[in-house]
C-alpha cells in the first residue's frame, strides 16, 4: 500500500489550508480553506483545485476559520458529494461562517462589476453565492471528540482537541497499511495553553506523521496579563477624555474573547462600567452558538455557566444585529466601547464606526488583531496621517493602541513544545500554514530536537513509510 499527502494549499503561505491524504482507494480531504490574496489571483487559487473532487472519499474541516472552511462550497460546486466531517461545535458555526462568505463574495463582485459596467469591461461571477453555500451545508457531518469514525476500510478520523477556538480539532487518521498502523496528526491551526475559555490542545499519543502550522512559527506573543492592563489604561483614559472605544474584530472567537475580558475588568472593578455594543449580526450568531455549547468550554467557563453566570455577555452589553440600532451609535455622545467586524476594516459596520470616529482626538482604536498589508487596519496600526474611508479621506485623530497578546494560534514556544511532545514514533513533521521566513525559524527550532523537518511547496507530494 501507498500512503501520500499531497499538500494543495496552504503551503508555504498561511491561507487557503487544503491537504490530501491517500491510501490505495482512499482519499482525504484535510480542510478546504479559502485562499486570500489578490482578487484575480485568489480567485484562480481558489476555483481551481489540484485533483479530482469528485474522486474524495471524505472531507474534514478542522475548525470554522474561512481560511480552513472557505472553500467547501465550490467543493460542492465541482460535484463532490461525499461527507465533510467537523465537530458539533464547528457544524454549528459553519451554518453562519460559510453562507456569511457567500454573502461577502457577491458584494465584492458587485462592486467589481460597477466599476467594470464603467469601463465596458465584462462582468463578474462570485466564486459562489449565499445562496450555494446554504447548499454545501447539508453535506457536513458531526463527529464528536475522541469518537473514532471508518471513513473506509484503510482510513479512520478521530477529532482531538486543537484549543484554538471554540470547535477547533486536531483530526487524526488511523491508516491500516500492510506494514501496520500509520497514524497522521493535522494541527492546523493549533491553540494555546492556558488561553481563557477554551481548553488546552491536546496530544494524541503514537503519531507517525505531524502537520503543525506556522503562523507564528519565529514570534512570541506578548503577556496577557500586561495587555489586560494596557486595555484597563486606554479604557480608562479615554473614559476620562469623554471618548469612546473602537475595537474592530473577527466575528468568530476574537470578539467573544474581548468581550470577556472587558467583563472581568468591569467585574474587578479596573475599569468602569461603561456601555459595550457588540455590532456585529455574524458575531451575535456566533456568540448565540457558544453559549449553546457551553460544555465544550474550559472546566473554569463550565462552572460559570452551571453557576448560571455569563461569561460571554455582561449586563451592559448590548448585542446590535439592525442596521438602524447600529447607527443610532453614533448619536449617543457619552463614553461607550463598539467591537463590530470586519477585523482588518476592510468591509462591514466597523468602517461607519470608524468614519464617524476617527477624527476625534478623544476617542481611542484599539487594535487587538493581527493586521495584513494593504488593509485599513494595517494603515491605522501604522498611524498614517490620513486613511481613506468610503473612498473619502479622514484624518486619523484618535489615539491608536495595539494589543498583540490575544492571538488564539501557539507562537513559537507553543509550536516546539507541541512537536516535542508528539515524539516517540514520530518520523516526520510537516510544516505549513505560515510565511516562509516564520516556518524557516520553526524549521530550524525543531531539528534542535532530532526530528526530520520539511517545509513543502505547493502541490507537492510526499510519500509516507508505515515502517
Ligand atoms: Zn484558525
Ligand atoms: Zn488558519
Amino acid at each position: 500500500m501507498t500512503v501520500t499527502i499531497k499538500f494543495c494549499g496552504g503551503a508555504r503561505t498561511v491561507t487557503g489550508s487544503m491537504h490530501l491524504v491517500s491510501a490505495d482507494h482512499t482519499s482525504v480531504l484535510l480542510d478546504c480553506g479559502l485562499f486570500h490574496g489578490r482578487r484575480d489571483e485568489a480567485f484562480q487559487v481558489n476555483s481551481n483545485f489540484s485533483f479530482n473532487p469528485q474522486s474524495l472519499k471524505a472531507a474534514v474541516v478542522s475548525h470554522a476559520h474561512i481560511d480552513h472552511c472557505g472553500n467547501v462550497p465550490t467543493l460542492i460546486k465541482k460535484g463532490y458529494r461525499s461527507h465533510i466531517f467537523a465537530t458539533p461545535v464547528t457544524k454549528k458555526l459553519l451554518h453562519y461562517m460559510l453562507p456569511d462568505s457567500g454573502y461577502v463574495q457577491e458584494e465584492d463582485v458587485k462592486y467589481v462589476n460597477k466599476i467594470n459596467k464603467r469601463r465596458h469591461l465584462p462582468s463578474r461571477q462570485p466564486l459562489y453565492t449565499k445562496q450555494e453555500a446554504g447548499k454545501a451545508l447539508k453535506y457536513i457531518r458531526s463527529l464528536e471528540y475522541h469518537a473514532k469514525f471508518a471513513i473506509s476500510r484503510e482510513i479512520d478520523l478521530t477529532f482531538y482537541e486543537a484549543g484554538h477556538i471554540l470547535g477547533s480539532g486536531i483530526p487524526v487518521l488511523d491508516i491500516k497499511t500492510s506494514y501496520g498502523p500509520m497514524r497522521i496528526a493535522y494541527a492546523v491551526d493549533l491553540g494555546r495553553y492556558n488561553m481563557p475559555l477554551l481548553k488546552n490542545p491536546e496530544v494524541p499519543k503514537d503519531v507517525d506523521y505531524l502537520i503543525i502550522e506556522s503562523t507564528y512559527g519565529g514570534r512570541r506573543h506578548d503577556s496577557i496579563i500586561d495587555a489586560e492592563e494596557e486595555l484597563a489604561d486606554a479604557i480608562n483614559r479615554t473614559v476620562k477624555r469623554g471618548g469612546k472605544i473602537i475595537i474592530p474584530s473577527f466575528a468568530l472567537e476574537r470578539t467573544q474573547l474581548i468581550v470577556f475580558f472587558i467583563s472581568e475588568l468591569i467585574k474587578r472593578n479596573k475599569i468602569k462600567k461603561i456601555p459595550i455594543y457588540v455590532d456585529s449580526p455574524l458575531a451575535v450568531n456566533l456568540t448565540k452558538v457558544f453559549r449553546e455549547n457551553w460544555q465544550y468550554f474550559d472546566d473554569i467557563t463550565q462552572q460559570a455557566f452551571q453557576r448560571e453566570e455569563d461569561p460571554l455577555g455582561y449586563d451592559n452589553i448590548t448585542y446590535i444585529t439592525q442596521v438602524n440600532n447600529s447607527k443610532r451609535l453614533n448619536e449617543k455622545k457619552n463614553p461607550m466601547i463598539i467591537i463590530s467586524a470586519s477585523g482588518m476594516c476592510e468591509n462591514g459596520r466597523i468602517l461607519h464606526h470608524l468614519k464617524n470616529n476617527i477624527e476625534n482626538p478623544h476617542n481611542t482604536i484599539v487594535i487587538i488583531g493581527f493586521m495584513a498589508k494593504d488593509t485599513l487596519g494595517r494603515r491605522i496600526v501604522e498611524r498614517n496621517e490620513t486613511v481613506k474611508i468610503f473612498g473619502h479621506p479622514h484624518r486619523l485623530n484618535a489615539e491608536v493602541v495595539t494589543l498583540n497578546a490575544f492571538s488564539s494560534h501557539a507562537d513559537q514556544d507553543g509550536l516546539v513544545e507541541y512537536a516535542k511532545n508528539c515524539r516517540g514514533r514520530l518520523k516526520q513533521v510537516f510544516i505549513v500554514h505560515g510565511e516562509e521566513e516564520q516556518s524557516e525559524v520553526l524549521r530550524t527550532n525543531l531539528k534542535k530536537l532530532n526530528l526530520k523537518v520539511s517545509i513543502p511547496a505547493k502541490d507537492e507530494t510526499v510519500f509516507l513509510s508505515a515502517r
